[in-house]
């Protein structure tokens, strides 16, 4: 087997209007727009990325926000909830905050004895705090929530599969996560203490239908590598088993495989170098539109063709 994975490197979801996706997830959740760049396959949209100070892997959840796309809908075969973890005895905080921000929230409930808040994002996108003790990760202490209720990264990703047993194979007899607990129709599975982002829960719905991928839903989520070497090893790894990886991708910040794990969610495994300070200082990140040198020469173009965006400082209330 090859070198088990050791979490989640990013998640991947789909927006509607640019300006209300930023402010979100700066504004409301306290996330760091970490950068901002085009979708290499369409450059006339953007591509965010928000994570920690630095978008360290375990932390990113990234938007193609396309202004004219259509509602998604949740459904089997889908990442369908993302999980950010928090400090315990946060959710008391995070409960006025988003009531107080005019977020749709639901009722704080327990799951394997953690505290669960299940929101969602101006797309309808399911995302959930949980409260959890310790954890790894720090948060951007320079944004608008304070530090000691900061979310730290992903706690985990929920997945809807219509069979469990195919997709769990995968996960612990090739990807090395371990079972944890079960409960209900919920089956969860951990990469190794001591990264943030390291569990996946399996949601056994066989009656529910197909999801349908638009805004508001989740597009792919990626796991760690360390590096290229890995990578390949896990490339042929994954096409041994028939799952058909694609070429490696230059995504500028990490190099990326993909394929469709056997309940139908697309999964990536993207390589944790170089990261997102190789075009920007740490101070700077998200600052400047950063184009790969493929499309630096259609700045101009590019630069007319998107709506700009303004991110609050850090200290701001957005307007609820
Ligand atoms: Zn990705």
């Amino acid at each position: 087997m090859d070198q088990p994975l050791t979490g989640i490197h990013h998640v991947t979801a789909i927006a509607t209007n640019p300006q209300q996706n930023a402010e979100f997830y700066t504004g409301v959740l306290g996330l760091r727009l970490v950068k901002k760049t085009v979708n290499f396959d369409d450059p006339g949209t953007y591509h965010f990325y928000f994570g920690d100070e630095l978008g360290r892997p375990g932390t990113i959840l990234t938007f193609f926000p396309w202004p004219m796309a259509r509602r998604g809908s949740r459904g089997s075969g889908q990442a369908t909830v993302t999980s950010f973890s928090v400090p315990d005895g946060s959710l008391g905080f995070w409960s006025q905050r988003l009531a107080r921000l005019g977020v749709l929230a639901e009722e704080p409930t327990s799951r394997f004895d953690e505290e669960v808040l299940t929101f969602y994002d101006p797309d309808g996108l399911k995302l959930e705090l949980v409260a959890h003790a310790e954890e790894a990760g720090e948060p951007w202490s320079s944004g608008p929530v304070p530090a000691r209720h900061a979310i730290r990264g992903f706690h985990s990703v929920t997945l809807a599969v219509r069979e469990v047993e195919p997709t769990a194979e995968l996960l612990t007899q090739t990807m090395g996560l371990r079972p944890s607990d079960t409960g209900g129709d919920r089956s969860r599975f951990e990469a190794a203490p001591g990264v943030i982002g390291r569990r996946v829960d399996l949601l056994h719905t066989p009656d529910t239908g197909r999801g349908h991928i638009a805004a508001g839903t989740v597009h792919h989520v990626a796991w760690r590598v360390p590096d290229e070497l890995s990578q390949a090893a896990w490339h042929e790894t994954i096409a041994h088993l028939g799952l058909q990886p694609t070429p490696v991708q230059d995504r500028q910040y990490f190099k990326s495989i993909y394929f469709r794990e056997p309940a139908g969610v697309l999964f990536e495994f993207a390589t944790d170098p170089p990261g997102f300070t190789r075009d920007e200082q740490p101070n700077a990140l998200g600052s400047r539109l950063q184009l790969p040198p493929w499309l630096e020469p259609r700045r101009d173009h590019i630069e007319r063709v998107l709506p700009p965006i303004e991110i609050l400082a850090p200290d701001a209330e957005p307007t609820p």
